[in-house]
Parts: structure tokens; C-alpha cells; sequence
């Protein structure tokens, strides 16, 4: 990080529109890591103030209060006490909306008292009009001892205000707003006297958190000014009722709001979509719409990505020299990234939805409306988001659970979302629904694939619920939780917003995953293009001496060579070997070796049969899914991707385990190899006999 530029720190509750306000001030200049040591995650960005200055704005994860019940609340209290840290900040922006300024201000009031020069940006600017909202901006700063931002990150305005006003920050006032001997005159005097040179409300954060401070010692503070548990409990209470006496007593003079304006379409609206049966209904109508969008949708530009890398790959080999290299361009390079690129379409739309239901405040009544059932299945009304989000990826899913304050239901619902449908299966249902399952369309309308593809979507998050159960009648972990969920206003999603996290999300994959996906792509390339002893070596000849093969065209001579050769290969070898366990589910050793390859990450399924059949095949000109469909078993004369074999690899698909990430997050979020391993186990065994059951049944 550069010196020079200013430091500025997002800060606020959740809700308030703090992401758009990072949106707006960094755009797409933005960086996403991990604290370290932790997985929280930590977003900076870059912005372009006047008069050629620069800002670094690190974005700190949502917080209610500094009065920590979450890892991710840690984070922030962490760094505002530690003013050696690098990135603490010069100036501290707290967002807040304009709707709850007092329930916001709250916090507002907890970073003046560190003493931190602070601006109070006030969002969602554009609602006071609707609401009958107006503020007394002179009034409040004067005795808020801040300067006031009026902004609104939707529609853009206020921001370059804002800008000019990081730009003076050294000019604003750094004073507290509360004295903490209000709370106990005593009791902080003493505190005081004995620490002259610390700052009173940090001393107080280091006695009543669990947070490291680097100045003191923690233990040294706390046992010289021990209390017992329930004494700094009620001064914590004191505390908060002085901090909003003091947030009334200046909202009463500063903030008008006149009731007859404000409208009530949000209740209205509310009342629809929590409702008992309505909101269900509406909520599965919801995800129905969006299966379907994704399917229809992406159908176009996927099929535009596979003909362009099939013919790439022609393309290269037909017009390179032959040699090493073209091979491993045409046959591993090449259709590796063509199998990356060709999921972009759906994951960018599914993210393109989700983002949508969370922006347009949809989501929270969803929260809301799953409580009630969740709770009877051990999970928590916060589990939906994990759960949903695990359709993306369930890595930053299982992170995401640590909203959930009672461990028995957070370890629950860390080892149950691995179920949901992530992006990663996405590509393996695509290509086998396109493969097995009809494109038709029954009730005239609704499309055969698509709906093969929600009852996927729904038998995942069936399982994870039903798991879920399971474990909560086994596992002997007490705790109780009350719920709490904030409900946003409802708005029209930003589009900046939604472009930014799709873009985001996308990108994400393509170099995450991406990268695993070409890897392998290569490395399977190698292994299915050499192979140890005299069959590999001497393919040639094998096949032109047998009595069967004489007589028939080059053509097919050459196709019958190049299925040797793969056959005794390193890799053929390998899925030979396995094959005894995996034909009773109805695969043959080709996808045995899709399987193991895919251990490493689901979507790599695709690209290691995509490799394998250009390995294996003289024609590099056709597209994968066609590969695929003509493959036949030479035992058994048939499709090797037919309706039974399909299914069976959807369901196996549904229910392993097959991602080594998912593994490491969850020994990371549970500190232990147990729950790992016995998720891996479970899940496998069970995808086994299911898809086993599936193809015997059907075949
Ligand atoms: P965060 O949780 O604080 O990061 O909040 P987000 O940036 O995700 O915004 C929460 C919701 O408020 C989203 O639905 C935004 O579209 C909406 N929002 C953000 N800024 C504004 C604004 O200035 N005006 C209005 N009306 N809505 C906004």
C-alpha cells in the first residue's frame, strides 16, 4: 500500500448501503483478500479524489456496534485499536441510512470515541422525500462534532461531496461524543488515573471484548480493573442507554419526520411476501423463473464458446506443425479453456438473480419466512443464506455461517450446505441434462431440461435439510438463540451493484477455478497421451497385425490406434483400474477418470472428458457435448451417456463430495479433522449407493 494516499475506512451497520457507497467512490478498482490469519473477508479499493490525491477505502464487514458477537465485528474493532496497524484509517466514513439514522447513530457515536476524525455519511438520500424526511444538516454536525455527507449511492449524488470532503480531513473535529464517566464516575476515573496516557473508551473495548490491543496488555489492564461478568454486563447496558439519550436528544431537534408522507406500501408489500402460504408460493415461483432463465439463456452463448474452441482446436492442429506442442495446445490447452469459458454464461446469470433478490431487499423476507421451518430441522432462519449462497460456492458459503451465534446450529449448517447445488455441478448437470433428458417442452411451456435441472437444485437442498435433521437429533450441543433480522426497505436494485458483483463472482471463478480446471487439463493431456510398456508404445503395430482390422479404411484404423493407445495410457490404466467398482453405477473407465480427476473440483468433470476425447478421437473438429453423445460402450453396444447411466451420474454428482476446497474450509471453520472427514465420507458413501440404486433400477 502506498503511504501517501489516505486511509479511509467504511464503517457501518448492515443494510445501510455501504457496499454502494464503496461501489461508487472505487468502482471496479477493487481488491478482495483475506485478513490474516482469519477468513474474513477484506475488500480495498482505490479512488481518485480531486486535486490528484488518492484514498485507499477498505471496506470493514457490517457492524452493529463495537460491542462484538461476531468474528467478522472483531475485525473491525481490531484495527481501530491499533493505530500501528497499516491500514488504520486517516478518516472513518460511518454509513448510515437516512431511515434509521437513530439505531445507526449508535455506532456513529462508538468511533468518535475513539477519537478518530470521522465523517457521518448519511445514504439513501433520495427516500426523504417519499418518507417526509428532513434533516438539520448545520444543526447535527455541530453537535455531532462531525462533518455530514448527505449522499445517495443509488442515484450518484452527494458522492463528489463526499470526495472533497476526505480530502479535508484533518480538519474534522476528532472529539468524542460521549464522556464514558457518565456511565460510572468511579469507576472510569480510577480506569483513567491509572492509564493517563491510553484513551478511556479503548481501555473500556479491551476490558469488555475478546480483542488483542497491541500497546497493552490485555491482561494487565483487566486485572487490575476486574468486575465480575454481570457488573460490566449492566455498565455495557448503561452504556448503550446513554449513547441513544444522547442520539435522541439531538435527533429531536435535527430530524423531522412528517408521518402523513410516509407511505405504507413496505408493509403492505411485506404481508404478501411472508405470508403463509403466499409467501411460499411466491418464493418457489421465484427460483422456478430463474431455472429456467438460466437454462434458456445460456443456451446460446455456450453453444457459441463450444463451436469456437472446437474449431480453434481444429484450427491449431490443422495448421501447426505436428509435434508435441500442437498436441498439447490442440488436445490439452485448448479445450481446458474452453471448458472454463463455456460456464461463464450460466454463472453469470445465476449470480445476475441472486444478486437481484438480495439488492431488491427480497431476500431478508426470504430469512424470515424459512425461520419457522428451519428451526425444526435444527438450522437457524440465517442458514437460508448460507444455503442459497452455497448455490454459487461453498466455500465462501460455509464462511458466511458465522453469522450464526449458536454453534450447534452454525457446525449444523457448516456441514449440511455442501449439499446445496454450487456452480461447480452446474456444468457436469448442463452437459449430461443436454446429453440424456429430452429437449421438450410438456404443458407446452415448461421445458423438460430446465425443470431437470430445478428438481437438482431442489433434491440438494432437500438433503441438506434432511441431513440436517439427522444431526440435530444425533449431536448433543445445547445453546439457545434468539432470532433477530434486519428487514430493508425494499428497493430497485442498483445496476452498478449487481454488474459489479456479477463481474466479481465470474471472475472469481475463472481465475479460481479456472486455473485448477487448466492444470488438470494439462496434466490429464500428458497422462493420457504417454503410457508405460510395449501396448502404448507399439499401438502402431498392435492394431495393423490384428486379424479383424484388415481391410478397413485409414480413417478408422486411426481412430482404432488412438482408443488404444488412450486405453494403455497412464491415465487409461488408471480408470481401468477402478472400473470394477464404478460399472455397477454405469460408467465406463473414461468417466472413472473424470471422476478421480474431478476430486480436485466438480467442474473439472467436463474439461478431463473434453480432454480425453480429443486424446482419443482423430477429429478435433466436433464439440464436446457431441463427443460425448456418440460415445458407445464397446461391451455393451449401447450410449455410454444414456438415460440410466445420466441419472445415475446426476444423482452421484448431487450428492458426493467432490472438492478438495470444501474440505479445507470446513477443517478451517471447525478447527478439526473430525467433521471433514466424516462429510466426506457420508456424502460419498451415500452419492454411491444412490446413483448404484438409480442405474440398476433404471438400466
Ligand atoms: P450494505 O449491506 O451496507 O453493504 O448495503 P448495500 O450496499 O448492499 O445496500 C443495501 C440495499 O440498499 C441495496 O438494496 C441497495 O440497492 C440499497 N441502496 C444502497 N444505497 C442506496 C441509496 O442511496 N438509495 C436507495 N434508495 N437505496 C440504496
Amino acid at each position: 500500500m502506498i503511504n501517501e494516499n489516505i486511509n479511509v475506512a467504511l464503517i457501518g451497520n448492515p443494510n445501510v448501503g455501504k457496499t454502494s457507497v464503496f461501489n461508487q467512490l472505487t468502482g471496479l478498482n477493487q481488491q478482495v483478500g483475506n485478513y490474516p490469519g482469519i477468513t474474513v473477508e477484506k475488500k480495498i479499493g482505490f479512488c481518485k479524489l480531486p486535486n490528484n490525491i488518492k484514498a485507499n477505502i477498505l471496506d470493514l464487514p457490517g457492524t452493529y456496534s463495537l460491542n462484538a458477537s461476531s468474528i467478522d465485528e472483531n475485525v473491525v474493532i481490531e484495527l481501530l485499536l491499533n493505530k500501528n496497524d497499516k491500514l488504520y484509517p486517516d478518516v472513518a466514513l460511518v454509513v448510515t441510512d437516512v431511515e434509521n439514522l437513530k439505531r445507526n447513530l449508535l455506532l456513529f457515536t462508538q468511533i468518535k470515541d475513539l477519537e478518530i476524525p470521522t465523517i457521518l455519511v448519511i445514504n439513501m438520500a433520495d427516500r426523504m422525500e417519499q418518507k417526509g424526511i428532513t434533516l438539520d444538516i448545520p444543526y447535527l454536525e455541530e453537535h455531532l462534532k462531525t462533518k455530514i455527507s448527505l449522499v445517495s449511492s443509488r442515484k450518484g449524488f452527494g458522492i463528489a461531496e463526499l470526495k472533497k470532503q476526505i480530502i479535508t480531513y484533518k480538519t474534522i473535529s476528532s472529539e468524542p461524543c460521549l464522556n464514558a464517566s457518565v456511565i460510572d464516575p468511579e469507576y472510569f476515573d480510577s480506569l483513567r488515573k491509572a492509564f493517563p496516557s491510553q484513551l478511556l473508551y479503548k481501555l473500556w473495548l479491551v476490558i469488555t471484548q475478546d480483542v488483542n490491543f497491541l500497546n497493552l496488555e490485555r491482561k494487565e489492564i483487566q486485572s487490575s480493573f476486574t468486575k465480575s461478568h454481570s457488573d460490566l454486563k449492566r455498565l455495557q447496558q448503561k452504556e448503550t442507554i446513554k449513547r441513544y439519550q444522547f442520539i435522541n436528544d439531538v435527533l429531536k431537534v435535527g430530524l423531522k419526520v412528517d408521518i402523513a408522507i410516509a407511505k405504507d406500501f413496505r408493509s403492505k408489500l411485506d404481508r404478501v411476501l411472508t405470508h403463509k402460504v403466499w409467501g411460499y408460493a411466491i418464493f418457489f415461483a421465484i427460483l422456478f423463473i430463474i431455472f429456467q432463465s438460466i437454462f434458456e439463456w445460456s443456451k446460446i452463448p455456450m453453444d457459441f464458446i463450444d463451436s469456437t474452441f472446437a474449431n480453434l482446436s481444429s484450427l491449431a492442429s490443422k495448421n501447426l506443425p505436428e509435434g508435441v506442442f500442437t498436441s498439447l495446445l490442440s488436445e490439452g490447452i485448448i479445450p481446458g479453456i474452453g471448458g472454463i469459458l463455456i460456464f461463464i454464461p450460466q454463472i453469470a446469470f445465476l449470480f445476475l438473480f441472486i444478486s437481484i433478490l438480495e439488492e431488491s431487499g427480497y431476500m431478508s423476507r426470504v430469512v424470515f419466512l424459512m425461520d419457522k421451518i428451519m428451526r425444526k430441522f435444527g438450522l437457524s432462519g440465517k442458514s437460508v443464506v448460507p444455503l442459497i449462497s452455497g448455490t454459487a460456492c461453498a466455500i465462501p458459503a460455509i464462511m458466511a455461517t458465522r453469522n450464526i451465534e449458536n454453534w450447534k446450529e452454525r457446525l449444523i449448517t457448516i456441514l449440511v450446505t455442501p449439499f446445496t447445488t454450487c456452480s461447480a455441478r452446474l456444468p457436469v448437470y448442463a452437459i449430461i441434462i443436454a446429453l440424456v433428458i429430452p429437449d421438450n417442452y410438456v404443458l407446452g411451456f415448461l421445458n423438460l431440461q430446465g425443470l431437470t435441472l430445478m428438481l437438482l437444485y431442489l433434491l440438494g437442498f432437500g438433503m441438506a435439510i434432511f441431513s440436517a435433521y439427522v444431526l440435530n437429533k444425533i449431536m448433543k450441543i445445547k445453546g439457545k438463540t434468539f432470532f433477530v433480522v434486519e428487514m430493508p426497505n425494499y428497493k430497485l436494485p442498483m445496476f452498478k451493484n449487481v454488474a459489479i458483483n456479477v463481474i466479481e463472482k465470474t471472475k472469481a471463478f475463472v481465475f479460481g477455478a479456472g486455473k485448477i480446471i487448466l492444470a488438470i487439463s494439462i496434466i490429464l493431456w500428458f497422462l493420457a497421451s504417454y503410457g508405460p510398456g510395449k501396448n502404448f508404445n507399439n499401438a502402431d503395430t498392435i492394431q495393423r497385425s490384428k486379424v479383424e482390422n484388415k481391410g478397413i479404411e485409414e480413417s478408422e484404423m486411426s481412430n482404432k490406434i488412438a482408443s488404444f493407445k488412450l486405453e494403455n495410457s497412464y491415465i487409461g490404466i488408471m480408470g481401468k483400474t477402478i472400473e470394477p467398482v464404478i460399472s455397477p453405477l454405469g460408467y465406463d473407465w473414461k468417466i472413472g477418470i473424470a471422476i478421480i480427476s474431478s476430486f480436485a473440483a466438480r467442474e473439472v468433470f467436463v474439461g478431463t472428458l473434453a480432454t480425453i476425447y480429443s486424446v482419443g478421437g482423430s477429429d478435433n473438429e466436433d464439440t464436446i457435448k457431441n463427443k460425448m453423445g456418440a460415445e458407445i460402450n464397446p461391451i455393451t453396444g449401447k450410449k455410454v451417456f444414456n438415460f440410466a447411466s445420466g441419472i445415475s451420474l446426476l444423482l452421484f454428482y448431487a450428492f458426493a463430495l467432490q472438492c478438495a476446497s470444501t474440505l479445507a474450509i470446513t477443517k478451517k471453520e471447525t478447527n478439526s479433522w473430525k467433521w471433514p472427514v466424516g462429510q466426506l465420507i457420508f456424502m460419498s458413501g451415500f452419492a454411491y449407493v444412490v446413483a448404484l440404486i438409480a442405474f440398476q433400477l433404471l438400466k
